[in-house]
């Protein structure tokens, strides 16, 4: 059985391709979803579904078929999605998933979910050491988040004569050598020794770290603005080709989020014993402790993992923190964090109609007034490129115009 995964960013894909490897798990990734994909989604999914569902599903059905034309056997797959419950749409996505697949001729296709009611435990693979599994796949994540955010700096920083095109080649040296640690022992201790060897590859590009770039933070709802591909129309890499700094949303701080409101709803409900609290606690924390360890050893350039109780207060007086469903405060909070933190520009993305990420877009727009922000929110419908790209290349134009005059008034000083 070949267990086939997407929907993440590629460096994430690969390292947890690596890591499944070392359980000898045989797996591969879907290739980045494209509009394709989308209007695939689209057809056979309910109409005014979120859109990364069209995409995820689109671009699943789109694999299986073009292997079904090339007469391959697509019976040694099972698709790994995750679930949850609601309480936005989001808990019914398996069932459209299924719908889909039906509508495609794809019935038979296997699903297998990871979700917390069945203990993310996965139907037809057997797993040794599932704690020590899950928590060899958090550190790929951390990995993948840091070297992402290692790229966008390295792109903002880089003197004229180097291209995005040489920053990927060393970027792509680093990450083999991660997949070769992870596939062979994805041990922490194997894995830090991995980043200290690999970040002398960094010398190979010039860089001018006292180059005056203005800041750009991309929030929103998890999946548009994690996504790298068409779910966001390339967000990211348009702002980097415009001479931004990109603070990209990290996967990790939405694990840190789990163990976080969880251990508040418990504690709030008193549902979860100690010990369940104390788990929660200590991983959270080597989270930061691991997170950190590997920013200084790539020289500090990656962003900082937030803490969630500084992201707690901050969103606090905005946003009740056990409202949860999508991104809960988190986008309130990141936002008030961007603002303390020198954030020129904050670009909330979300796919259309999503209604956890529409909560926090009208509070972010009083957060906005009173911290002076500069902030816009775009929704993504998969077909709006030239729309989205319009209204961000007019703030672009505004962002620039204010870090300009930023910089004039310290010069003044
Ligand atoms: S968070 Fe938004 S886009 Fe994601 S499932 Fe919920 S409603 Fe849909």
């Amino acid at each position: 059985m070949k267990l086939l995964f997407g929907g993440l960013p590629i460096y994430h894909q690969r390292l947890i391709r690596a890591v499944l490897k070392f359980y000898n798990i045989e797996s591969e990734f879907l290739p980045e979803p494209d509009y394709e994909a989308f209007l695939i989604g689209r057809k056979y999914c309910s109409r005014g579904f979120c859109n990364p569902a069209y995409f995820t599903i689109g671009n699943l059905i789109k694999f299986l078929l073009e292997k079904k034309k090339k007469q391959e056997d697509i019976s040694q797959y099972i698709y790994v999605t995750v679930g949850a419950c609601g309480p936005c749409r989001f808990g019914m996505y398996i069932e459209e998933y299924k719908k889909a697949l039906k509508l495609a001729g794809l019935e038979n296709f296997k699903i297998a979910v990871l979700d917390q009611e069945n203990g993310y435990k996965l139907e037809g693979i057997e797993i040794k050491k599932p704690f020590w599994f899950i928590w060899d796949l958090g550190k790929a994540i951390m990995v993948g988040d840091i070297l992402r955010s290692l790229r966008y700096k390295l792109i903002a920083y880089r003197k004229e004569d180097v291209t995005i095109e040489n920053i990927d080649q060393v970027l792509d040296k680093i990450i083999s050598e991660f997949e070769k640690a992870f596939e062979k022992n994805p041990k922490l201790l194997n894995i830090l020794k991995t980043a200290y060897k690999t970040r002398s590859c960094i010398k190979e590009i010039s860089l001018d770290l006292t180059k005056k770039v203005p800041k750009v933070m991309v929030i929103g709802e998890f999946w548009a603005s994690s996504t790298e591909g068409y779910g966001n129309y390339k967000l990211h890499e348009y702002l980097l080709k415009n001479g931004f700094d990109v603070k990209a949303d990290y996967i990790t701080n939405w694990i840190t989020y789990q163990f976080f409101i969880k251990r508040k709803e418990g504690k709030v409900r008193k549902e979860s014993n100690l010990k369940s609290l104390a788990i929660m606690y200590l991983l959270e924390n080597a989270i930061y402790l691991i997170f950190e360890i590997l920013r200084k050893i790539y020289y500090n350039l990656p962003d900082p993992l937030v803490k969630q109780k500084e992201l707690y207060k901050l969103a606090l007086p905005y946003y009740d923190p056990l409202v949860v469903g999508g991104e809960g405060h988190l986008e309130v909070a990141k936002h008030i964090w961007g603002a303390k933190n020198n954030i020129d520009f904050v670009i909330s993305v979300k796919p259309f109609g999503c209604m956890p990420s529409t909560q926090s877009d009208a509070i972010n727009y009083k957060v906005s007034k009173d911290y002076n922000t500069l902030f816009i929110s775009v929704e993504t419908s998969g077909d709006g490129e030239v729309n989205v790209k319009n209204r961000v290349s007019m703030k672009m134009f505004e962002a620039k115009k204010r870090f300009e005059n930023k910089l004039k008034k310290v010069d003044a000083v």
